[in-house]
């Protein structure tokens, strides 16, 4: 198929996408905000569906390569005392033990060089207008020259650009939680490649996770939604961290510190994200830009799943877009719709809100580790 196709976002859905399409054909180009690669993010799932799909790209071993090694998630009181576990094997979906668990810079990198150099990529980039016309969709850049593509994909994140430009503003779709997660890189190795170690208070979840050599440390907390907080500001993402966990941390507090010291802190808030339709005209989302349930919601599994789907369908009718986007849809939602309910029992076990959740949420773990 010969479709010019524009994607916002060299995450993993993007670069899933962009590897499938420029695959079946089509012109691609990446627009990505950052400038380049970033260390942030927590060590994601590649399981269930979208194992197949990175096995079919070639990549599976290149993914085992830098896996974690995790194989138990522990819990530990402030002096680090063994309170109970669950083995990661509970958690595992419908593709076993080829699943793997891989940091989420790592598996964004290998989705991206996968896709190779028949894709172009406009880096530290965004786009800033988008005009449907009769037969593409004209696009307009902060820096790029303005340029004409037949099909415009969102797959910028929760915060989609894309979505607020031809779809609504980010406060009709998007429900917070009351919950906000933070992570940082963790500037030393860590022994202990097995095991997350997790301490939590009522209301608060601070945990390290062994992540390709090194480790994530990441402080997950109950809190009503901000109002007017922005995702980007970093000074106040710092001052809420430090509010929510100085003085909680017992031996831990050094990671607080190393939190408040960086230049690259991941923060975000827990959001469920369902906008009644992901494609209008000749745009269309996919990845947490059209679904998300951050954290509890296999993100990156729908992600991959998601890109594959509509290359597939693109594939399949690409001379009638409607009706591709439209099966595109169709199916990814069935994929979706279970993994958005989630979210009580995973917020309850990994962040129990009061201290007879925590201690009940203890009591499961002892007996389930045994
Ligand atoms: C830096 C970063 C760190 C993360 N860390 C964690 C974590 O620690 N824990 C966790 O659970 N989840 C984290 N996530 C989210 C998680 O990776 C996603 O749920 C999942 O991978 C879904 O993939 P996606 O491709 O849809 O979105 P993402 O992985 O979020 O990728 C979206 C991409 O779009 C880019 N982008 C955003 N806005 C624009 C724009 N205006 N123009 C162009 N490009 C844009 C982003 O830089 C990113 O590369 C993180 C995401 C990012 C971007």
């Amino acid at each position: 198929m010969s479709l010019r196709v524009l994607i916002s976002g060299a995450g993993i859905a993007g670069s899933t996408l962009a590897y499938w399409l420029a695959r079946h054909g089509c012109t691609v180009t990446l627009v990505e905000l950052a400038a380049g690669r970033r260390s942030s993010g927590s060590p994601v799932d590649v399981k269930g569906p979208s194992v197949d799909v990175v096995e079919r790209m070639g990549i599976l071993p290149d993914l085992r390569a830098v896996a974690t090694r995790v194989n138990r998630l522990v819990f530990v009181d402030a002096e680090g005392r063994d309170r109970g576990s669950f083995r990661m094997k509970t958690f595992q979906g419908s593709a076993g033990d080829r699943e793997v668990e891989i940091a989420r810079a790592d598996l964004a990198a290998i989705l991206l060089s996968a896709a190779g150099e028949n894709v172009r990529t406009l880096w530290a980039d965004t786009i800033t207008e988008l005009t449907q016309t009769g037969d593409g969709v004209r696009v307009c850049f902060r820096h790029a020259e303005p340029e004409r593509f037949d099909l415009v994909v969102g797959a910028d994140g929760l915060h989609s650009t894309v979505r607020r430009l031809a779809f609504a503003p980010e406060e009709d779709v998007i429900r917070h939680l009351d919950m906000y997660v933070a992570s940082v890189l963790v500037d030393r190795p860590i022994r202990d490649e097995h095991h997350v170690v997790m301490f939590n208070t009522p209301g608060r979840a601070f945990s390290v996770h062994p992540a390709s050599g090194t480790a994530v440390a990441a402080f997950m907390f109950r809190r009503r939604a901000v109002a007017g907080l922005d995702h980007r500001d970093t000074a106040a993402h710092k001052r809420l961290l430090a509010e929510a966990f100085t003085g909680r941390l017992g031996r831990f507090e050094r990671y607080l510190d190393l939190a408040m010291a960086t230049d690259d802190l991941y923060f975000d808030s827990i959001s469920r994200l369902q906008p009644p339709r992901w494609s209008t005209g000749r745009v269309t989302l996919v990845g947490d830009a059209a679904s998300c349930l951050s954290l509890f919601g296999d993100g990156s599994t729908l992600a991959i799943a998601g890109a594959h789907t509509l290359a597939e369908e693109l594939a399949r009718t690409p001379d009638d877009l409607p009706a591709a986007l439209d099966r595109y849809e169709r199916r990814h939602r069935v994929l979706v719709k279970p993994r958005l309910r989630g979210y009580r029992i995973g917020a309850m076990l990994l962040v129990p809100g009061t201290r007879a959740t925590l201690v009940l949420r203890d009591a499961i773990a002892r007996l389930s580790g045994r």
